[in-house]
């Protein structure tokens, strides 16, 4: 969540963990243009296989209309809680399955204290809050390429966004790091320039230190 915060503030926390989702995609798709590749470890051979997050798909799943709540029978009688929001789901950290949903339920009752939730009551929940904000709980079906073992893999779009952006920044600080250093310009001339025409400069810089350590190496 803090990647989103430090972009847009603390407002980005208080929408739901599906508009989240759909938030961290975009932004991953309109500055990088990159299928967003994700990794995860087999449970039972322990290899790590990548796989394309369907970002497209889960961009066209509908959208909480706001205000949404979900109602749910708990012990006979029906009770409302609204979607949880990414400050909700920090609340839970560190917390088990089970215990995360019941704090959930607790933050997110409509209307007096909470009930107590059994398993039952938390599987209804949570396929309630799934059913209402879809892009909150991305799956993807992956077979394992070490042992073939069929996987569905829950995947939080956050921490794989938040690796390309920092290679993706790395990147950008050693590209004006070259240009700075081969044509002396400025930081903010080297952005200003749109990135092919960087990438032909970087090119050209290339080009010119491979020459000179070719010459260096024949003389
Ligand atoms: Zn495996």
């Amino acid at each position: 969540m803090s990647l989103l915060v430090a972009l847009d503030g603390p407002a980005a926390a208080r929408v739901t963990l599906g508009t989240h989702h759909r938030e961290l995609l975009a932004l991953h798709r309109d500055l990088l243009g990159t299928t967003l590749e994700a990794v995860v470890t087999c449970r039972h051979c322990g290899t790590d296989s990548e796989f394309p997050v369907p970002a497209e798909a889960v961009l066209d799943l509908p959208a909480p209309v706001p205000g949404n709540v979900v109602a749910v029978e708990v012990g006979g009688a029906r009770e409302t809680f609204r979607l949880p929001t990414v400050e909700d789901l920090d609340a839970t950290r560190g917390l088990a399955y089970d215990d995360a949903v019941r704090r959930l339920a607790v933050r997110t009752h409509v209307g007096g204290a909470a009930p107590a939730l059994d398993s039952g009551d938390i599987a209804r929940l949570t396929a309630a809050w799934d059913e209402a904000d879809p892009a909150g709980d991305v799956t993807v079906d992956v077979d394992c390429v070490g042992c073939g073992v069929p996987l569905a893999v829950s995947v939080d779009p956050a921490e794989f966004v938040a690796r390309d952006l920092d290679r993706f920044l790395d990147r950008l600080v050693r590209e004006v790091h070259a240009l700075a250093t081969a044509y002396g310009w400025t930081e903010d001339a080297i952005l200003a320039l749109p990135t092919s025409r960087r990438r032909r400069y970087l090119e050209l810089v290339d080009t010119r230190a491979a020459a000179r350590s070719l010459t260096a190496v024949s003389s």
